[in-house]
């Protein structure tokens, strides 16, 4: 398969002969379709007892009980099911249900979703607290703050309020317990045969400074001493690891390591900063990249 002559550049440059082997044969290998068991809905093992009635079967997740992995079936055989309609289950990347994790929100935290829609991990979030954290779930696009809003109601996040707004124009007085930046990105990671992407100098080196400004955005808006997840669907260094340097630097933040033996099975890629994880594309997931970040406390 045939990737963008400018993202073959970049992932020659980045990762060694074996790793750019491993990535292309991931972009040309169709991915499964997987789902999340809406735990707000729903239990799992009642999903899967109605999802293999209706002839679809799954395949449990070793590092997540609300994730499975459908058999012999596409999302719109899925969006067929009255518990799709009812928000029972969401289909999400495997991938994508990573950060939401990693963040580890609790009931009652004030939690910041900064690049929200259309919802995905703002209703895993709240999922995982039981519908109990206060979540704000900011977006700037119109039409997909449309999108997130009718997934937070289908999926009974009772506790979101949706901002439609430009998440670098957020007010410096409002302070997060945790912040998720799940930063606009290239899609490095998500390339397909359906879908190679659009990769020039100019779109990286805009997206790069939207996600530079953002993450900034991202560290003051968080309360000292209280953590934050950055995620991308892109394997670039440029979009992740060179992002966090900066903060690094400054001693604005330190680098929380994720414990990737939480992730068995995830096939993973070098990173240039310990601690942080890359997932390499391949027939179940597909390339992200996800770093647990803590704010320095106050001296
Ligand atoms: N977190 C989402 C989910 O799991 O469903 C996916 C988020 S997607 C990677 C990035 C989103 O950021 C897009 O919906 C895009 O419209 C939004 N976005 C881009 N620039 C933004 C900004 N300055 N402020 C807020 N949202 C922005």
């Amino acid at each position: 398969m045939e990737i963008p002559a400018f993202l073959s550049t970049l992932l020659t440059r980045q990762y060694a002969p074996a790793d750019v082997r491993r990535i292309l044969a991931g972009f040309d290998t169709p991915r499964r379709t997987t789902l999340r068991v809406n735990r707000i809905r729903a239990e799992q093992a009642a999903v899967r007892e109605a999802l293999d009635r209706s002839g679809i079967t799954t395949q449990p997740v070793a590092w997540y009980e609300d994730a499975l992995v459908v058999l012999h079936a596409r999302e719109d055989a899925l969006m067929q099911l009255d518990m799709y309609a009812r928000g029972d289950i969401y289909v999400q990347s495997l991938s994508s249900m990573i950060p939401p994790l990693v963040l580890g929100a609790q009931p009652g935290e004030n939690v910041l979703d900064m690049a929200a829609a259309p919802g995905g991990k703002t209703t895993q979030i709240a999922a995982l607290t039981g519908d109990r954290a206060l979540i704000t779930a900011c977006e700037r696009n119109g039409a997909r703050v449309e999108r997130l809003r009718y997934n937070v109601i289908r999926q009974g996040a009772s506790r979101v309020t949706v901002m439609h707004r430009d998440a670098r124009q957020l007010d410096d007085l409002f302070a997060f317990d945790r912040v998720l930046l799940d930063a606009p990105c290239s899609g490095s990671g998500t390339v397909s045969r359906e879908s190679r992407g659009r990769f020039s100098p100019e779109y990286l080196a805009r997206t790069v400074h939207l996600q530079r400004t953002l993450l900034d955005k991202a560290i003051r808006l968080l309360k000292p001493g209280c953590e934050m997840v950055y995620s991308t669907c892109s394997i670039l260094s440029a979009e992740n690891e060179e992002i966090l340097l900066p903060a690094l630097k400054k001693g604005s933040v330190d680098v929380i390591p994720i414990e990737t033996e939480a992730f068995a099975g995830v096939p993973l890629l070098p990173v240039t900063i310990p601690g942080t994880m890359c997932v390499c594309p391949d027939e179940l997931y597909e390339g992200f990249f996800v770093a647990r970040l803590r704010k320095r406390p106050k001296k």
